[in-house]
């Protein structure tokens, strides 16, 4: 007979941490290796191959170590997810109990598993008051495709056949499947494979630094949610389902909108009765300072996706929460729902998202991120807009960028910016890279998302850290020529 005591897991972590800082890596022959067989997303295969990929091997709180031993402060929670910060014993021990006690089992067939259950109603529990209902997925890209399926069936069951497109942002990021590209908006996403697939429209970002020139920002973000209103009115009102956005665009580059575009967004979509989806898959999990970014931009979405921060990216899981006026009416109307993953529900994923939002609450992580650590940070964030490199900087709760520009000027929208050809982007962030600072590039906009656990110190020396990198990227830019 088979039994396995679930005891010595304390020291099987402990002993695979102690290992992964002794090990001695061969970094040149793992890179071989993987130029030679992995092909890794949104990647330039050739040019990766000439480089070489930075190998990590192990984290611990704000920071990773890369095969050669050096240092970095990871300003990017991973891809947006580690929000607990790395090392959490007691993630590994409850993802390992869940593999010993039942590694498997499907949702499909009248079946569940307790972790499943156990999560949806946390979630349940953690969200707003509409939502009542989980549906599983394992990633966002996932959630956003069950979202495309889901309002469609919910139109179809109330006899409105004709209510299937889906209205979206330029700019927006919502995955990487057919469905998850085609709502998105990236231009890069959709001149390959012949997206975005039909039923699907785009309509302006709320981005002040870019398109609000002559407004102030309240005029602005008015104007921006307007543009919902022309496109219901172009496509014809019988036949829009929904709206969907983030909260604030993550991959976009933290496009913050002015505080009146989501009330107005909201409003319209109440005025039409099309339903309002919001891609929390950033957002949701305390990253603003809210388990949801919903609740601090005021609207009550029909829709949420989730993803990233449900476990804090140490186990794949995603999802959509499903508000009651959705919910309702496919539970009563009944019949299949012919939609579903493998991985729906998954035990072992699920048990990891519990632990992870466990500790989020007893730490107090959602409320430190409100009323501590990102006020903080805004403050000391804005002191780089003093930076000669730096044309306009925001941040809400642990979420930041920054414009560089060539010149500076009072009026953001009188900054002279970088041409486009020259990457000052990507020069950016290489110096902040070499020198133990990760912060992403999106075009000429330098932005993070550092994990939620960042202490006030922590952030000081991040700042400190980025004002130096500001530092040596003008200095680079000069010898140059490029300032
Ligand atoms: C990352 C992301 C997704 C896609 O999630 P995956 O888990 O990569 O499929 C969707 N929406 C938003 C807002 C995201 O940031």
């Amino acid at each position: 007979m088979y039994s396995n005591p679930l005891t010595p897991s304390v020291t099987l972590v402990a002993s695979a941490k102690q290992a992964a800082k002794e090990q001695v890596f061969d970094t040149k022959a793992i890179q071989k290796l993987d130029s030679a067989h992995y092909l890794h997303p949104f990647t330039d295969f050739k040019d990766l191959n000439q480089k070489g990929a930075r190998v990590m091997v192990r984290g611990d709180g704000i920071y990773i170590w890369d095969s050669e031993g050096k240092k970095i402060l990871d300003g990017m929670s991973g891809l947006w997810c580690v929000n607990v910060g790395y090392g959490r014993t007691s993630i590994s021990e409850a993802v390992y109990k869940q593999m010993e006690t039942l590694p498997f089992y499907n949702s499909f067939f009248n079946t569940t598993n307790v972790p499943a259950v156990q999560l949806a109603a946390k979630l349940v529990e953690i969200s707003p008051a509409q939502f009542n209902h989980v549906f599983f997925t394992g990633s966002g890209s996932e959630g956003n495709d069950t979202n495309l399926r889901m309002v469609r069936r919910y139109w179809d069951l109330l006899g409105y056949e004709k209510r299937h497109t889906i209205i979206s942002r330029h700019n927006a990021y919502h995955g990487s499947t057919v469905a998850g590209a085609s709502l998105g908006g990236m231009g890069g996403m959709h001149a390959q494979g012949g997206l975005p697939i039909p039923g699907i429209e785009h309509i302006g970002q709320p981005n002040y630094f870019e398109d609000g020139r002559g407004m102030t920002e309240d005029e602005f973000g008015l104007k921006a949610a307007s543009w919902l209103e022309e496109k219901i009115l172009e496509v014809g009102v019988e036949k829009v389902a929904a709206f969907i956005g983030e909260p604030i665009q993550g991959a976009g580059g933290v496009i913050i909108p002015p505080a009146t575009y989501w009330p107005e967004i909201q409003r319209i979509c109440d005025k039409y009765g099309i339903l309002l989806i919001a891609d929390e898959v950033i957002c949701g999990f305390g990253r603003l300072g809210t388990w949801f970014g919903s609740e601090l931009m005021g609207i009550k979405p029909d829709l949420i996706t989730f993803a990233k921060g449900v476990t804090s990216g140490y186990i794949p899981l995603g999802g959509v929460l499903v508000g009651d006026r959705v919910a309702n009416v496919l539970i009563e109307k009944g019949g299949d729902f012919n939609h579903g993953f493998t991985y729906s529900g998954h035990p072992v994923a699920c048990a990891g998202a519990l632990e992870n939002i466990r500790i989020l609450e007893q730490e107090k992580l959602v409320e430190k991120v409100a009323n501590e650590t990102g006020p903080y940070l805004k403050q000391q964030f804005a002191t780089l807009a003093s930076h000669p490199l730096v044309g306009f900087a925001n941040s809400v709760g642990l979420v930041a960028g920054l414009n560089l520009v060539k010149t500076k000027a009072a009026n953001i929208h009188e900054c002279e910016l970088f041409d486009a050809s020259a990457n000052v982007g990507m020069i950016c962030r290489g110096h902040m890279f070499n020198n133990g600072m990760i912060m992403r590039a999106v075009g000429d906009r330098m932005i993070i998302a550092p994990p939620l656990c960042m202490t006030k110190i922590e952030i000081d020396e991040m700042v400190g850290l980025i004002r130096r990198c500001l530092d040596a990227t003008l200095d680079d830019l000069k010898k140059k020529e490029l300032v």
